[in-house]
């Protein structure tokens, strides 16, 4: 009996790890033999169901992270899987928030051992957010210093010859890594696919990378049935609460319609909506942010209609 293989989605917030995954799934003939476990750090599961489909085997660890509040969870779910259905693979889908030396760590455990091993970590960057690498701290970069495989992201999001130099610079800073640059998530499957290699040296990230501090994240959310204005929805983002990092979510406005987003680095993209969610589903996750504040900011999109 060979022993599960791990695949490990890594990132930041907003990177693309649902997207990958997504794309992963499409490309497979058949899903039997598959596993998908989504950990999210609030609470809605939105990335589980974005990932929805029939005959997929999916697991959702939400309000918190895999990496430190839900290791004893993500342990004790994986056990069961692996005792009940012993699936060739599992595509484990971190929080933005998880540090992949932990996860590297746990997915060791001894209770895993001979049934389970990581086949690689791939960790999602968005192209955008090497540049504020300093801001973004020790976490950020560990990601990457454990990836097996980087996926830049979302390169049509930068000038194009910038793609050449950040390749660069991600092979220079982290040499373990294989690179690949990609739009909307889509890796080449042969790509994602490749057996790591055995022995995993993580990279040193130690140079001139600034701060060591280890920022904070909050979370919070807004969940209605009840419709709200396209106005207010407006309103609300043009002045965003302070340290946010990542929204996503779909809303049901007042005229009947509803639309799924998804907010990075001040951008806000629309999407298909999901027929899954019938209201207002609305997720905030930031660092420094005040939480007390950034809930009243999102109850009272429902008071104006
Ligand atoms: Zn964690």
């Amino acid at each position: 009996m060979h022993p599960t293989k791990i695949y490990v989605l890594s990132g930041f917030l907003g990177a693309g790890k649902t997207s990958v995954v997504r794309h992963m799934l499409c490309s497979m003939p058949d899903l039997l033999g598959t596993v998908v476990m989504v950990n999210e750090f609030g609470q809605l599961g939105i990335d589980g169901q974005l990932l929805e489909r029939p005959g997929l085997n999916l697991y959702q660890l939400v309000n918190g992270c895999i990496c430190c509040l839900l290791e004893h969870d993500l342990l004790i779910t994986l056990g069961r899987v692996l005792e009940t259905q012993k699936p060739q693979r599992i595509l484990l889908e971190a929080s933005g928030v998880a540090d992949a030396a932990n996860l590297r760590r746990s997915l060791g455990d001894s209770s895993l051992q001979d049934k389970a091993q990581i086949a690689k970590i791939v960790t999602v960057l968005d192209a955008r957010m090497w540049e504020r690498r300093a801001a973004l701290g020790k976490l950020f970069l560990s990601q990457l210093a454990q990836a097996d495989q980087i996926v830049l992201n979302k390169i049509d999001l930068i000038a194009p010859d910038k793609t050449a130099v950040l390749e660069a610079a991600l092979r220079a800073h982290f040499p373990q890594a294989q690179v690949v640059s990609t739009v909307n998530g889509e890796v080449p499957t042969a790509f994602f696919w490749r057996e790591a290699a055995n022995n995993f040296t993580p990279a040193p990230f130690s140079v001139g990378f600034g701060q060591n501090q280890e920022p904070g994240f909050v979370a919070c959310h807004l969940q209605s049935s009840s419709s709200i204005s396209r106005d207010a929805f407006t309103a609300f983002w043009s002045s965003p609460p302070t340290g946010l990092l990542r929204s996503k979510g779909q809303v049901l406005f007042t005229d009947g319609s509803r639309h799924f987003f998804d907010w990075v680095d001040g951008q806000l993209d629309w999407h298909d909506p999901l027929d899954s969610i019938k209201g207002t589903y609305l997720a905030l996750i930031g660092s420094g942010m005040d939480a007390d504040a950034a809930q009243k900011q999102l109850d009272s999109l429902l008071s104006v209609s």
